[in-house]
């Protein structure tokens, strides 16, 4: 046996009634919002994340699978959507010719990470984009759309955190002070802290190393640093929440892994998830789309973890699907007609299953009960003569014979969802 690659999940049949089952929920969501599908290659080139991503980000700097292909192009699996994104929509035009430029993507990301619980290094991401809107209530009504995810999804025990990391204009007043106040200190702290003072101080936040927390506790708040325009337009991202009713914390320490964030951030934590809680985050990055050769638009976005949100799915959501029908063939002649039988029922839209091998009566019939179909049709040579089936109710055991001409209506009345 060959085993997967570790970090790599096979999404097996019992979990894909799951799968879809958020799938669903966030394609008709994006639907609703007025979000346009785009699939991008999982293969891009290596600098769209260098430049995209950031350099001194750990997904850049540690995490991504990147190769020289055989023409010699460095290359790297996607460790992120939104680079991707911005990149297609600046190739494409897009705005143009979009009635608005709101855009999401379904699909696989890779990340050499550590794997756990909820960690892994091919992982499905959900990801949501808005290009060209600076006003507040966009920043507002994304955050609204992913607390309708979840809501959606049925997940309860979940918390919105937001928080502002400021602009261009106002963010090096901040850096600047967390290095003041860090001072000599910055010794003291893990060699990941030290290296992050010198990149982006802010990342300071994102450490989870325990001896680093009294100090990281004392640190400045961005809030206190905020210029006048991002101080209002997060008291305004934060009225438009308020009149949503949503319920949010506030934190100064959700800076984000990302180094493009620009004003609003957020995440939504799931409270039964263990260490790798964060179901989704994203905030706005203004300066993105040009940065990557595009015109100066701001954008604005969320990614969500599908691995994480069906861990947090209730349970019971996403029932396996079962199939319509099993046709038994009792003896040797009943099979042709059978099998075209099974064929008429499917193509008449039922789901429907049927033995192979010649098995008795009694071998598929066991099969039968073992797949869950909700009813069983049987064919002998009684039924063949009179052009019926016989047709037993799984669930309730109850039996009658209907005609040919009747059998689909009939299935049908009788429940098939
Ligand atoms: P990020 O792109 O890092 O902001 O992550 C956005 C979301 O993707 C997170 O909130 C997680 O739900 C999910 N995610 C990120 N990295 C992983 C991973 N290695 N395995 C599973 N889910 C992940």
């Amino acid at each position: 046996m060959i085993p997967g690659i570790r970090g790599t999940r096979d999404i097996l049949p019992a979990e894909v009634g799951r799968w879809r089952r958020v799938e669903g929920v966030a394609r008709d969501l994006c639907a609703r919002y007025g979000y346009a599908e785009l699939r991008t290659p999982v293969i891009e080139r290596e600098e769209l994340f260098a430049k995209g991503t950031g350099e001194s980000t750990d997904i850049v700097q540690k995490e991504m699978y990147a190769f020289t292909d055989k023409g010699g192009d460095r290359i790297t699996l996607r460790p992120e959507a939104t680079p991707s994104m911005v990149r297609s929509f600046v190739e494409h035009a897009l705005e143009q010719e979009l009635p608005c430029a709101k855009l999401y993507s379904l699909g696989p990301m890779f990340r050499y990470e550590r794997p756990q619980k909820g960690r892994y290094r091919q992982f499905h991401q959900l990801d949501v984009e808005v290009f060209g809107i600076t006003d507040p209530a966009v920043d507002a009504e994304v955050i609204e759309m992913a607390s309708a995810l979840v809501a959606e999804l049925g997940i309860e025990t979940a918390e919105l955190v937001i928080n502002s990391v400021g602009c261009d204009a106002c963010r090096p007043r901040f850096s600047q002070a967390l290095i003041d106040a860090l001072g000599e200190r910055v010794a003291e702290l893990c060699g990941d802290c030290q290296r992050r003072s010198v990149t982006n101080p802010l990342r300071i936040f994102d450490c989870k190393v325990p001896a680093d927390q009294p100090i990281i506790d004392q640190l400045p708040q961005s809030e206190d640093f905020l210029c006048d325009a991002c101080r209002d337009h997060f008291a305004e991202v934060r009225r438009q929440l308020d009149a949503y009713g949503l319920s949010y914390r506030v934190s100064h320490r959700l800076v984000r892994g990302l180094d493009y964030y620009t004003r609003t951030t957020f995440e939504m934590l799931g409270t039964n998830l263990g260490a790798q809680n964060a179901l989704l985050g994203g905030g706005r990055y203004d300066h993105l789309v040009k940065q990557l050769g595009g015109p100066d638009r701001p954008g604005i976005g969320f990614a969500a973890g599908l691995e994480r949100l069906v861990l947090a799915l209730p349970e019971g959501a996403g029932e396996i699907d079962v199939a319509d029908a099993f046709v038994v063939a009792l003896g040797d002649p009943s099979w042709s007609a059978a099998r075209i039988l099974a064929r008429d029922l499917r193509r008449a839209g039922l789901t429907t299953l049927i033995d192979y091998e010649g098995r008795s009566s009694k071998s598929q019939m066991k099969r039968a009960n073992r797949s869950r179909a909700r009813h069983m049709l049987i064919l002998g040579e009684d039924e063949l003569a009179s052009n019926q089936v016989t047709v037993k109710t799984m669930e309730t055991g109850e039996q009658q014979t209907v005609t040919r001409a009747d059998l689909v209506a009939h299935l049908r009345a009788v429940g098939t969802d």
